[in-house]
């Protein structure tokens, strides 16, 4: 899914890495919660942040009755999925771009239905795109300017930082990379808040002039109180724009949440739109477990992230390629065994699989029973390697020995990864 964009702008200007839901790249163990534009806008709108009005539709008809409820001299509509570079994306109905903007109602009722149920491909979905169900149906207004801002939990200043850029609009990761004096930052001392002095300077930098000067800053501390209120790990606005008329405008909106937060913001989780995340990955978050996919055929199941990424590395050392990993973590019960080679092989793309636990927390006793169980309930058909090591491995030794089963066991890791290509290019 699409990555943090304004922690990779930070992550280019050599500040600390943040965690973000770039699948492969980065193994995460964290799942913030994303919201559609629509959803984050509304909040914003709630806390005196200043967004365009809007309708959402999930049909044509619905677009087009929303549209004239505007009675907007333009109307901008927008496909609402939660990966970003929409206006540059491409829909599989042929319709170029994900963002578009008329002055005739009708014209949105041919457009959405060029949307809605088509899959976007933008620089930031996954291949073949995500799926369309609804569309932001929103007044236009025209941009006379456009610049980037965001806010964001940041490790290296131990809190949240304001970054921003007179160079708004689609492309801040170009612009960090080419002209990195363009960005501007803003560490912000979470116990005093965000000052006075700072919001000021910010719209100083991002080049907001005369009344609008004010303008910006107050719609910045805004959107620093919101970032606060909800629990945001970050709040991204690209363009934060102003309008000829002299009005600051924030007219894309991208909010990540605390995932620990979620206990005090009910609200808000129950908003979650898990229609984008793999499938795979939500069942296994019902379990505690954390799912990642992977495009190779050999199923990982681990225990912690480090090892998931060891296991990784080790795979493809040896020619091989993961399909997924599933990390089963610290306390690990019988029946999360089972649940775990459940979604494992529920992948066709699994032609074997790799079991590589070590037991420190974990009692490998538990695992090997919860293996055995599952294998014989599952009928497993692929070939099943299995390395286990630490608390209590010579009993799970016996067990997996004694079941009588076809699980090849390994000594190490290494011998673990070879065994398993090994597996597949026997057939
Ligand atoms: P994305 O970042 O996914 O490409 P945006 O919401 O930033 O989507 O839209 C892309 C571009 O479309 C913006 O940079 C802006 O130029 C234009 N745009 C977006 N919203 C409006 C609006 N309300 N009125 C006019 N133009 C808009
Ligand atoms: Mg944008």
């Amino acid at each position: 899914m699409a990555a943090s964009m304004a922690g990779h702008v930070l992550r280019q200007l050599g500040a600390s890495s943040l965690l973000g839901r770039n699948k492969g790249a980065q193994v995460t163990t964290r799942r913030w919660l994303n919201l559609q534009e629509y959803q984050s806008k509304k909040l914003m709108a709630d806390n005196g942040v200043t967004v365009q009005r809007f309708f959402v539709a999930d049909s044509a008809g619905e677009a087009l009755e929303a549209a004239k409820r505007l009675k907007a001299r333009e109307i901008v509509l927008k496909a609402q999925i939660l990966a970003g570079g929409r206006g540059k994306g491409v829909f599989d109905s042929g319709l170029k771009g994900g963002v578009h903007l008329t002055k005739d109602p009708n014209k949105v009722e041919v457009l959405t239905k060029q949307m809605i149920g088509y899959h976007l491909s933008t620089k930031q979905t996954p291949q073949g795109g995500v799926k369309v169900n609804k569309v932001m149906v929103a007044e236009a207004l025209d941009i006379s300017r456009e610049t980037y801002l965001a806010i964001l939990m940041d490790r290296a200043c131990n809190g949240p930082v304001l970054v921003g850029s007179p160079q708004g609009g689609v492309d801040i990761e170009e612009v960090a990379e080419k002209t990195p004096e363009l960005i501007f930052k803003e560490e912000i001392d979470i116990f005093d808040g965000i000052q006075d002095n700072q919001t000021l300077r910010m719209a100083d930098n991002l080049g907001f002039k005369g009344p609008l000067r004010q303008q910006a800053a107050d719609q910045i501390k805004r959107l620093y109180q919101l970032f606060l209120k909800v629990d945001a790990t970050q709040v991204e606005v690209n363009p934060f724009g102003e309008t000829p008329e002299g009005q600051v405008v924030c007219f894309d909106a991208k909010i990540n949440f605390d995932d620990n937060a979620q206990f005090r913001q009910k609200e808000i989780f129950a908003m979650d739109d898990t229609s984008e995340t793999d499938p795979i990955e939500s069942e296994a978050a019902k379990y505690d477990l954390k799912y990642i996919g992977m495009d190779g055929n050999i199923a990982c199941f681990v225990n912690g992230a480090g090892l998931a990424m060891a296991t990784c590395d080790i795979i493809d050392l040896h020619g091989g390629k993961p399909a997924n990993f599933l990390d089963l973590g610290g306390g690990v019960q019988e029946s999360q065994v089972y649940q775990a080679f459940k979604l494992l092989t529920a992948d066709p793309k699994v032609e074997a699989i790799l079991i590589n636990i070590f037991g420190g927390i974990v009692n490998c006793a538990i695992i090997a029973n919860g293996i055995t169980k599952a294998c014989r309930e599952l009928e497993l058909k692929v070939p099943l390697v299995v390395r286990l090591e630490g608390t209590n491995v010579n009993e799970a030794k016996r067990i997996l020995k004694e079941s009588g089963l076809p699980i090849t066991s390994a000594n190490d890791l290494d011998d673990a990864a070879r065994k398993a290509v090994a597996s597949i290019r026997k057939k």
